[in-house]
């Protein structure tokens, strides 16, 4: 009988020791992160594979919208869908000459503002100018077709709402405002941040018919909030073949999918 009891706890114990051996072999967990601290910006996304485009809404509980939200961007403009004119709509561009600092954020190219003085008042109210980043091959299409490149210029108010600007790039000549943020471009992201030397106005970029594309979408990226007023420019702008290449070296494809349009109004209006 006691014999019995003996045999009964060692092998219990060998049960025992073997699951705690198990379950200890922690060698290749990755570390357990604390998940409050880990904020939007840190969860980490790409364009492709597992973490790319489709899978976004699943990153993290944040990233909810890019998923299931309705009025998600970049589209496709379809011109014969365009209502033409909307009345009583007055938006202005303040640019002036400013400072950008240059960063690689992983994701994009980024020229960020140093001030505030470029700003976009949309009926009276001012986003102001925040900076303008790079996607290759372009987000928007027209009539279902990809430029070589789109710029967005973000402006944001008081309260936080969005008002970007995308603007088609094509291949042809050499973009001279753009040639120093292209000059300094940190190939990637371990590089400090680097102020420009010579200030760029963004009136100089523009292309000069200034016919945008006006509709209500999203941010492409994560968490891809709605709300986010569009103007996209009719008119592409100009970057050398090398300048393209430059950016595609570092960033060969940061477009996010067309998403669909989901009845959403897109209208023409001019930019002042
Ligand atoms: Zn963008």
């Amino acid at each position: 009988m006691r014999k019995n009891y003996i045999y009964a706890y060692v092998t219990l114990a060998v049960v025992l020791a073997l699951v705690v051996y198990y379950t200890m072999d922690t060698t290749e967990q990755a570390p357990v992160e604390n998940e409050e601290q880990l904020t939007v910006k840190d969860v980490y996304w790409s364009y492709d594979g597992e973490s790319g485009p489709n899978e976004w809404v699943n990153v993290d509980a944040a990233y909810e919208a890019c998923g299931r939200g309705e009025l998600q961007s970049p589209i496709n403009i379809e011109i014969s869908n365009v209502v033409e004119e909307k009345v009583g709509e007055d938006i202005q561009l303040k640019y002036e000459e400013e400072l950008f600092s240059i960063e690689n954020n992983g994701h994009t190219i980024e020229a960020n503002s140093t001030s505030t003085d470029n700003s976009m008042i949309i009926n009276n109210k001012e986003y102001k100018l925040t900076g303008i980043h790079f996607h290759s091959p372009s987000e928007h299409q027209l009539n279902g077709q990809y430029f070589d490149m789109e710029a967005h210029l973000f402006h944001e108010s008081e309260k936080g709402e969005l008002a970007v600007i995308g603007l088609f790039i094509e291949s042809g000549e050499e973009n001279e405002v753009l040639a120093e943020i292209w000059d300094k471009m940190p190939v990637d992201g371990k590089k400090a941040v680097q102020v420009l030397n010579n200030p760029i106005n963004l009136q100089q970029l523009l292309p000069e018919d200034k016919s945008v594309y006006q509709y209500v979408g999203s941010l492409t990226t994560p968490p891809c909030t709605e709300g986010v007023n569009w103007f996209v420019l009719e008119d592409p702008i100009t970057m050398s073949n090398e300048q393209i290449n430059q950016f595609s070296s570092i960033f060969l494809q940061n477009n996010r999918p067309i998403q669909n349009i989901n009845n959403r109004d897109v209208f023409k209006i001019d930019l002042n």
